[in-house]
């Protein structure tokens, strides 16, 4: 059980990063637990709605994924055994889906939002939904917090190991135990191409960010 402190040192900070995320033009509240967001989940996704789920831990972790099919909703997601085709159109329609659930590598105390990514799929489908253009649901936990750009772009590429050693690519972090910037390098396992910082709420869409007060995804 969470030490009763940290609970309430989490709800306090919580509230001054979701006031910080609402100057942004996010939408914004805090929850204490994984099953409370996935409770959010359910109300603010509209039933019938079809949902693109990139490659998040965090969704995953909570059940959104299970519940929102038990639900009837349609989703899109590139997880697991697939053909390289089979990916990419997978990627297209979860980026193109009524619903883009995802987690984030990093979130900083003064509301910006920081991705990174190999592909560009889950960055793109943060910025832009296409035709649909519709809305974009985070799920964050505390430990993605970070206190400004430089600490958040770190934060994020902490992410990179776990996910290397998810995904079975050789990276040169893995080796290493730390990053060291393999991006200047040309090396062809590098995973950190292409790096998203939403400043603000990208215009005419919806965002709506769920922070957690757990430890959530890596
Ligand atoms: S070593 Fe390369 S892949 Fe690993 S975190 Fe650094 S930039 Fe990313």
């Amino acid at each position: 059980m969470a030490n009763e402190n940290v609970v309430k040192a989490n709800a306090i900070v919580g509230a001054t990063v979701v006031k910080a995320l609402e100057r942004r033009g996010f939408e914004a509240e805090y929850v204490p637990t994984g099953a409370d967001a996935l409770k959010r989940i359910l109300e603010l996704v509209p039933e019938g709605a079809s949902v693109g789920i990139p490659g998040t831990v965090t969704i995953r972790s909570i059940g959104a994924l299970d519940a929102l099919k038990a639900r009837g909703n349609t989703i899109h997601q590139h997880w697991g055994k697939m053909t390289p085709e089979e990916r990419r159109i997978a990627r297209d329609r979860e980026n193109s889906a009524d619903v883009f659930l995802t987690s984030a590598n990093a979130l900083t105390r003064d509301g910006r939002i920081i991705n990174i990514d190999g592909t560009g799929n889950r960055v793109a489908g943060m910025a832009w939904g296409g035709e649909n253009n519709g809305f974009v649901l985070f799920v964050i936990g505390m430990n993605k917090l970070a206190f400004g750009l430089e600490d958040g772009i770190e934060r994020a590429r902490s992410a990179t190991i776990p996910n290397a050693i998810r995904q079975n690519e050789p990276t040169a972090c893995t080796k290493a135990g730390q990053c060291v910037k393999c991006s200047q390098s040309g090396n062809e396992y590098g995973m950190c191409r292409a790096i998203l910082i939403l400043e603000q709420a990208v215009k005419g869409r919806r965002y709506h960010v769920i922070l957690v007060g757990e430890n959530l995804g890596y």
